[in-house]
């Protein structure tokens, strides 16, 4: 890639800038200026769709309005508000933050990116944003959509997830986001990335920075950006038990460290031997499977299955493990909503 002149990002930063003001979507946090519920929007829009996201994020603000509201409640309030967004950890880390906040910093949100990032849950990328946005601070964002469009705009090469590209692309976003409303630079560059440089069809036509796009000049685009290598997904084996009583179906909470940490799902074991290991645990042989599940992370492909023990086993009541009358409103991973939802479907028949 050639390095791009101060002339090229200026003009780019004046198209970002003409393009968000004179139109985006209008999403209910782009209507805040309170950094604490741009911070709550920038968490909740982590790994969950705008979509999914804009009535909770109502409810949840209604329910705790402000900083120290979410630092009084327990932990286990801040998950029940954050039920159908997944992935928990974003709600305990901001629990944690807000308390750590009230505690040490006289409940006020930091306003630079770097003290933001020390907080838990917040990263390079959340910092950048909510540092601009609410703080008007020149930190530069570099999110999944912001890396395809910078890729394709300067014609980058490489895998942009680490080393040399990882590092030019933080450096173009720093460049774009230095001058006259970082804030608004920062989100013209979420938006175009979202809606206008989708992966698969990007509508060049009507893109407010396509005189500048190096890759479209190239009749490249699709070429950028360049996968990295997908790192190889190990198989994890899980045993779940399906245990229906008169109180409801019994689920366990997870520890609070490691894989879907404090999450909650039907007893389980994982590993080789998991089966075995899980009816030694329960003290009944189990039958089945009643429901076989595939289930994708990261890193780990899991192949779950669902057994019914021959009888009902001796369980106890503690905090770490209950009846639900209805355990899909429970705390749950996806891969445990997985389970439940084939284990009832076995049940009924369908
Ligand atoms: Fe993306 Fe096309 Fe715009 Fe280039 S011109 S930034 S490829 S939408």
């Amino acid at each position: 890639m050639t390095e791009p002149s101060a002339a090229e990002i200026r003009k780019l930063r004046q198209q970002l800038l003409e393009a968000y003001r004179a139109g985006h979507r209008d999403l209910p946090w782009r209507r805040q200026s309170d950094p604490y519920a741009i911070w709550i929007s920038e968490i909740m829009c982590q790994q969950t769709q705008v979509e999914t996201v804009i009535p909770r994020y109502a409810e949840f603000l209604e329910r705790f309005p402000d900083l120290s509201t979410l630092a009084r409640v327990t932990e286990s309030e801040v998950c029940e508000a954050w039920a159908g967004l997944g992935y928990y950890r974003r709600a305990r880390n901001l629990h944690a933050a807000a308390c750590l906040l009230v505690a040490q910093h006289g409940g006020r949100l930091p306003s630079s990116a770097a003290e933001l990032q020390r907080l838990p849950g917040i990263g390079r990328y959340t910092a950048g944003a909510i540092a601009s946005i609410a703080f008007g601070e020149p930190a530069p964002v570099v999110d999944g959509n912001v890396t395809r469009l910078l890729c394709r705009l300067f014609a980058l090469g490489g895998d942009p997830t680490r080393g040399a590209t990882k590092s030019i692309l933080w450096s173009l976003a720093a460049a774009l986001a230095h001058g006259e409303s970082p804030g608004e630079v920062n989100q013209a560059l979420m938006e175009l990335g979202a809606t206008v440089c989708t992966p698969r069809s990007p509508a060049c036509r009507r893109c407010p920075v396509r005189s500048g796009c190096r890759a479209r000049r190239a009749g490249e685009v699709a070429r950028f950006p360049q996968a990295g290598r997908s790192p190889e997904r190990r198989q994890l084996d899980i045993a779940f038990a399906w245990v229906r009583g008169r109180g409801g179906v019994w689920l366990e909470r997870r520890p609070m460290d490691g894989l879907w940490a404090g999450l909650w799902e039907l007893p389980s074991a994982a590993g080789h031997g998991c089966r075995a290991a899980l009816g030694a645990r329960l003290g009944v042989d189990l039958a089945g499977p009643i429901a076989r599940i595939e289930h994708a992370l990261s890193h780990r492909a899991v192949r779950a299955r669902v057994f019914q023990p021959a009888r009902a086993p001796r369980l106890r009541t503690s905090e770490n493990r209950r009846r639900f009358r209805e355990p899909l409103s429970a705390p749950l991973s996806a891969l445990a909503r997985k389970a439940i939802l084939a284990a009832e479907s076995a049940e009924s028949g369908t």
